[in-house]
């Protein structure tokens, strides 16, 4: 018997709404013929999808295991113990809440545990790479909470170190946060908790894009530094889309009563044992070579890009991210962008510090999972940079994309 049943479900959905279908069977054509370079992508295994389409998505489980509010939980608790007992010895967390159903929830949840509307929380600017929770108008966080953004330094876009310690000084905030959306370089945690130490603050790390690269030991780990380490489970560490906290002992109980009841209601089951099943992989020596080549990849894309003409922030990367600004080829990112989605090159705009203009992307998450090393990272930077300079006609940069992706399937049948 099968665990899952998702290869069945695929055959009945094809049978019975050929429509959907259609637009699934659309999708993953178009995951696997263009170039996939979106920061926050990957392409998590088939286990993982198998989990996710497997019969616990039917079942209810507020509460956490062995405390919930619904009968029949009694295998569903299992699965959630391994989840949590995986991330715990994964990222060496005392304790481990797997229930957040996105980024922002778990970034929701930790300003529920540790503060109050109205308390001063100090962050990465949004034009800087802070993320919509870090204190956008748009979002809860910037309506309930009155945010202050410390910024990056002009010539090396580096975080500015002696502006966060003056606005923590001046400002006295309840909570730090450190993390980004697009900065390219390693986080000095313990920077940032000798300043929440000396003002009283809680450390906040949003670690959601590089919590993969730690995983694989491939980036430094915020959670030796931070009382609290919010992160996805979808972007570098490559399990299903969802988030999680970190945290020690002492916060526990808070960070679970914020979790549930306060933020969200029933645990996604089938997403917390794709969960486990991503954690599993992560530990693995194959994970930790993949999160290496994920970095050696972004190292090898950003210079080449540089050599392209390309302002390349920070001069360059220590993670999966390079930011990048195209203007020198003579165009804005919304310009590139919109020729490099036209050629098969997906991937997103973001903020460029100190500048009107909007920059580029880039991740190179997905494409190390489905094989990609340095030598395809010339020749995307290459073909990207020719798409954007106008060189390279549509079709015929279109063509060399599915050149380049056709040695490395995603999915292999
Ligand atoms: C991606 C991201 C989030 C939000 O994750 P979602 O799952 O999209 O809600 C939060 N913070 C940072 C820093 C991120 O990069």
């Amino acid at each position: 018997m099968s665990v899952t049943h998702a290869p069945q479900t695929a055959d009945v959905l094809t049978r019975q709404d050929p429509e959907l279908a259609e637009i699934l069977l659309g999708e993953l054509h178009r995951q696997s013929s263009t170039l996939q370079l979106i920061a926050a992508e990957n392409f998590c295994s088939p286990a993982v999808l198998a989990a996710l389409g497997s019969a616990l998505a039917n079942k209810y489980a507020e509460g956490y295991p062995g405390a919930r509010h619904h009968g029949g939980c009694e295998i569903v608790d299992v699965a959630e113990r391994l989840a949590v007992d995986r991330a715990k010895s994964l990222f060496g967390a005392e304790h481990a809440n797997v229930q957040s159903h996105s980024g922002s929830s778990a970034v929701l949840a930790a300003y529920a545990a540790l503060l109050r509307p109205g308390d001063t929380v100090l962050a990465l600017g949004l034009p800087y790479g802070g993320h919509l929770t870090h204190g956008s108008p748009a979002n809860f966080s910037g309506r309930w909470f009155d945010f202050v953004g410390y910024g990056v330094d002009a010539e090396t876009g580096l975080i500015d170190h002696d502006q966060v310690r003056t606005l923590a000084r001046t400002h006295r905030p309840k909570a730090i946060v450190c993390g980004s959306i697009a900065y390219p370089r390693h986080i000095d945690y313990a920077f940032f908790r000798e300043v929440a130490d000396e003002v009283g603050a809680y450390l906040i790390a949003d670690a959601a894009h590089p919590i993969g690269l730690v995983a694989g030991g491939a980036a430094p780990s915020p959670v030796p530094y931070a009382d609290v380490v919010c992160a996805t489970t979808h972007k570098v560490l490559r399990g299903p889309r969802g988030g999680m906290i970190l945290c020690g002992g002492d916060l526990a109980e808070r960070v679970d009563r914020a979790v549930f009841p306060f933020t969200q209601g029933g645990a996604q089951m089938h997403t917390i044992a794709a969960k486990a099943v991503a954690f599993g992989e992560a530990a693995t020596p194959a994970f930790a070579a993949y999160a290496h080549q994920v970095v050696a990849n972004a190292r090898v894309l950003a210079a080449a890009l540089a050599d392209e003409g390309l302002v390349v922030t920070t001069g360059g990367t220590d993670t999966h991210l390079v930011t990048a600004d195209p203007a020198p080829l003579g165009v804005d990112g919304r310009t590139a962008r919109g020729r490099l989605a036209a050629a098969g090159l997906v991937l997103d705009c973001c903020a460029l510090p100190h500048a009107d203009t909007r920059g580029l992307r880039l991740g190179t998450a997905a494409v190390t999972t489905q094989g990609m090393a340095a030598i395809e990272m010339e020749r995307i930077a290459a073909l990207l940079a020719g798409v954007v300079r106008g060189e390279v006609e549509s079709v015929r940069a279109r063509e060399e994309v599915r050149d380049l992706v056709g040695g490395f399937p995603p999915y292999p049948a």
